[in-house]
């Protein structure tokens, strides 16, 4: 705990209103890379996440390591509904660095199972938006943890499906591989 009994970054049991008003941190928090002067993090253009990662709003925090935090979604789909997003700050997956694309990997396995112990769910999905085309709110990369409960709460899809054709196919696995 901090002078002032404040724990920096996400605390468990916290209430988390969406739009608190940031206010200033002393020490720049990990993968924030906003202004900085004098020790001090000018908030604006800062995410909410960054906010919470920085310790300027809480969160209901459920995991934390050092690439990772994960955290109640306020607007749960389900309960349980959970985000998990890296430390450093980008905000499309494609921008990620290996370690902390590996870090989310190596634990949303572990987050899915200990959130389906917790509700009683065995079914969920994952989500995971980039860009406002693809309903992508906070700029700041993140994965839904979704439980998909027996009364049916959790994400509903609508999957207008296509049909792949071979001439398609082989065009996008040679592009695909061009740009890998
Ligand atoms: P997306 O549409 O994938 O960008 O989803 C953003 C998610 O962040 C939504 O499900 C919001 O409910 C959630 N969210 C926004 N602000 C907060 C917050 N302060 N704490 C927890 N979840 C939040």
């Amino acid at each position: 705990m901090q002078k002032g009994g404040r724990k920096r970054g996400c605390a468990e049991g916290e209430g988390n209103p969406m739009g608190t008003r940031g206010r200033e941190s002393r020490a720049r928090p990990a993968g924030v890379s906003g202004a900085w002067r004098g020790g001090v993090t000018l908030t604006l253009g800062m995410t909410i996440f960054a906010k919470i990662l920085s310790g300027q709003i809480p969160c209901h925090k459920v995991y934390e390591d050092a690439h990772v935090l994960a955290f109640l979604d306020i607007n749960p789909l389900s309960p349980g509904h959970t985000l998990v997003i890296p430390k450093e700050a980008k905000a499309t997956v494609g921008e990620l660095s290996d370690d902390s694309a590996a870090a989310i990997g190596r634990v949303l396995p572990r987050l899915c199972r200990a959130i389906g112990r917790a509700v009683g769910a065995t079914d969920y999905n994952i989500l995971q938006n980039n860009g406002a085309g693809a309903h992508q709110v906070v700029m700041h990369v993140h994965f839904h943890i979704i439980p998909k409960m027996a009364d049916g709460r959790g994400l509903g899809i609508r999957w207008e499906a296509g049909k792949l054709g071979a001439e398609e196919a082989a065009g996008l696995v040679k592009a695909i591989g061009a740009g890998w």
